[in-house]
């Protein structure tokens, strides 16, 4: 029987591991991630990758966390992206949302202000600004009849472009392995003990459970043997389904956005269309009649998209946990044993904060200093867990 030490032992190649293990690794820790397929293997491997800010009115913690996230993530991107070579397919577009009654171009106008106020950086900031008209050709012609919003912080990133280039400045830092095509079976929170599927023990100094949906399955045993009643389950899956078109849009494109419809030109060619949102589904993993539904919504809403060819169709698992938030930080009744997970619909633009938060907490138990970086309150592990006993 193999066994291994380490000082983090990553659960999960997507999006949160990655960004979890670069941060760690940063920080001088040694880290093995174990991925149970591929990298990308889960809802990280799609194809959409929209960055899209939380409207800017109503403020409080989690939407300045998630502002914070999306303006740090391209200094993030470039700084890799000098470093490999690799592009991860970013571009901050900006989104445009058509506006088709009088009621809501009343309050688009009034979030113009609360932009002005809360989107606010040391270099200026980012305009919600209302236009009369969207511009020409986008949107069919009964889609903006009050205009449209431009939102100039939205961007959006390739997903695959991006884990491949965190794989890749992964690959180069020392003291980090990755493996693919190997499960973690067991966990034992209290010593930071995990089995994997080919019976390897690793004993690690802290764990960090970034297995997306997988990972409820894991909280909800641990929340059991710690005598709570697992009447609940921490959270879920809710499948999306996406497509590919062969479409000639110019990628600098904003996000065209209305009613649960994305409609994203990517750097590498072709126009991605998402999304649904099923909370009842047989098979996550295949698509059906609701994604065609969906591109014919697409359709009407930007005509370019006629008759396009479909290049690929894809869909996934949402992790969306039980306080529909992020879920993020030390588990309260094991303190080596930190979770990432629940990213839901906006994952790709917030993982690298959470994934920080989550490693200076680490750092912090390991050398006493404070070196914490506040989550807000809905996103902790333990505002979640409360939600079980309820
Ligand atoms: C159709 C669709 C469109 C989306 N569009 C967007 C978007 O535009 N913008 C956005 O921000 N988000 C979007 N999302 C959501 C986003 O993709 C997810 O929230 C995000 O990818 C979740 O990342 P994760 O790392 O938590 O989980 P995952 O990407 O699912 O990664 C978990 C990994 O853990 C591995 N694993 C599972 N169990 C184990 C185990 N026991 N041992 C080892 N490994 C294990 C899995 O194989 C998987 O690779 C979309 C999702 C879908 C389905």
């Amino acid at each position: 029987m193999a066994v291994m030490k380490t000082d983090l032992i990553v659960i999960g190649g997507g999006i949160m591991g990655l960004w979890a293990a670069l941060y760690a690794a940063r920080a001088g820790l040694e880290v093995l991630l174990v991925e149970h397929a591929t990298i990308g293997a889960g809802a990280s491997g799609g194809l959409l990758g929209a960055l899209m800010p939380h409207t800017p009115d109503r403020w409080n913690d989690k939407k300045q966390f998630q502002f914070d996230a999306l303006v740090s993530l391209e200094h993030e991107i470039r700084k890799m992206e000098a470093e490999t070579g690799l592009s991860a397919g970013y571009r901050r577009t900006g989104r445009l949302i058509p506006l088709a009654k009088p009621h809501l171009r009343e309050i688009a106008l009034r979030q113009v202000g609360d932009a002005a106020i809360n989107w606010r950086t040391a270099d200026g900031g980012f305009a919600w600004r209302v236009l009369n008209a969207a511009p020409d050709g986008l949107f069919a012609s009964d889609a903006g009849l009050q205009g449209a919003v431009f939102d100039e912080l939205a961007a959006r990133v390739s997903p695959r472009g991006l884990l491949q280039l965190l794989t890749a400045v992964l690959g180069n830092m020392p003291g980090v392995i990755i493996r693919e095509g190997c499960a973690a079976r067991d966990i034992d929170p209290r010593q930071a003990r995990v089995v994997l599927a080919d019976g390897t023990i690793v004993h690690a100094g802290h764990i960090a459970l970034s297995a997306g949906v997988d990972s409820f399955p894991f909280i909800d045993g641990l929340t059991a043997s710690a005598g709570g009643e697992a009447r609940l389950r921490s959270g879920t899956g809710v499948k999306g389904q996406a497509a590919r078109l062969a479409v000639d849009l110019d990628p600098a494109t904003p996000i065209l956005y209305s009613d649960g419809v994305y409609v994203i030109a990517h750097d590498t060619g072709g126009v991605a269309i998402g999304s649904t949102s099923e909370v009842e589904y047989d098979d996550a993993f295949s698509t059906d009649q609701r994604l065609d539904d969906l591109l014919v919504k697409a359709e009407r809403l930007v005509p370019a998209l006629a008759g396009a060819p479909v290049i690929e169709c894809w869909a996934g698992l949402r992790p969306k946990a039980i306080g529909r938030d992020p879920m993020a930080g030390p588990h309260p009744d094991f303190s080596r044993l930190h979770i990432l997970t629940g990213g839901f619909k906006i994952s790709f633009g917030i993982a690298h904060r959470l994934a920080a938060a989550v490693v200076a907490g680490i750092s912090a138990h390991t050398s006493g200093r404070d070196e914490a970086i506040e989550l807000p309150l809905s996103f902790r592990c333990e505002t979640h867990l409360a939600l079980l006993q309820s």
